[in-house]
């Protein structure tokens, strides 16, 4: 497995792979990683093409600075999890060699009311902070494929919505949410759920699964009261819970108002935030 710091060295191995003819398939993450991530690394090595994984935990996409210190960071795990995982290449950049001093790397798009509602309204700064790294990423690793996680569902619709406006040329993968046995989708900020908030946590799926199943018979405002009544009375302090159309990331009225749906909710367990999502309608990717 190839491991590298420097963007020069990175570009040197992947150019002498791409003379070889390796398409290459690409997975940006921020570490902590879990079995979703190497999920990803998995659906482009079936793909026929040379993993590469990137591990950066980008300063610019957090608005909250407690939680960029809290961010879980793993790197030697992260290494024998990527290589167990057959991954080729992994880029462990330092922020200068993403962001070089002085270089103005910034993109202003415009990703109207997608980007204003859910992770939006409560992360403000969050989108335009990691639509500029993954377009930086991009540039410097050229991809035939960017395989992101539904989990993150209204980033994967917004990185979509960039590659559309800037006429980039990787084709974006979506892999489905990997989850644990008790319905609790993977995620690195798993680590730092307490016991109690640990055993609490697969409530979330639960309730986008049963809200879901009820949208056929009541209106959409209604079910996304009830559930989040249901999360605060269960222990979360939930921040959203909404039915939108999986294209516009606009809310949806009810069943028949679009033929893709999708339920996203985001909420607090204890000082940990969780978000996930269910696709109710239609098909995702
Ligand atoms: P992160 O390290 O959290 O920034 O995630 C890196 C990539 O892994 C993103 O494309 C995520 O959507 C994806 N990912 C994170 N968790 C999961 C999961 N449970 N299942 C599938 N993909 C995931």
């Amino acid at each position: 497995m190839f491991l590298s710091k420097h963007v020069d060295a990175l570009q040197e191995w992947l150019a002498q792979q791409k003379e070889g003819h390796q398409t290459i398939g690409f997975a940006p993450t921020m570490g902590a990683l879990h079995d979703g991530h190497l999920e990803l690394v998995r659906m482009a090595k079936r793909a026929g093409d040379l993993a590469v994984v990137s591990i950066f935990v980008n300063p610019t996409q957090f608005n909250d600075t407690s939680d960029l210190e809290k961010y879980p960071r793993t790197p030697g795990r992260d290494l024998e999890l990527l290589l167990s995982a057959d991954c080729d290449a992994v880029f462990m950049p330092p922020v200068e060699e993403v962001y070089p001093p002085g270089a103005d790397l910034s993109i202003s798009l415009n990703f109207g009311e997608m980007e204003n509602v859910m992770e939006g309204e409560f992360r403000p700064g969050h989108f335009s902070g990691m639509a500029t790294v993954v377009n930086r990423l991009l540039d410097i690793v050229k991809p035939d494929r960017l395989y992101m996680g539904q989990k993150d569902f209204q980033q994967l619709s917004i990185v979509r919505d960039m590659i559309r406006q800037l006429k980039l040329p990787a084709e974006l993968v979506m892999c489905p949410t990997v989850r644990e046995a008790d319905g609790l989708a993977m995620s690195s900020r798993n680590i730092r759920l307490t016991p109690a908030m640990r055993a609490l946590a697969p409530i979330l799926h639960q309730t986008l699964l049963e809200t879901g199943e009820q949208l056929q018979r009541y209106p959409a405002r209604e079910l996304e009261a009830n559930a989040m009544a249901r999360l605060e009375a269960a222990g979360f302090r939930p921040e959203y819970f909404s039915m939108v159309d999986g294209r516009t990331l606009q809310p949806v009225d009810g069943f028949d108002s679009s033929d893709f749906i999708v339920a996203c909710t985001a909420a607090w367990a204890g000082d940990v935030r969780l978000i996930d999502n269910v696709v109710l309608k239609g098909q995702a990717g």
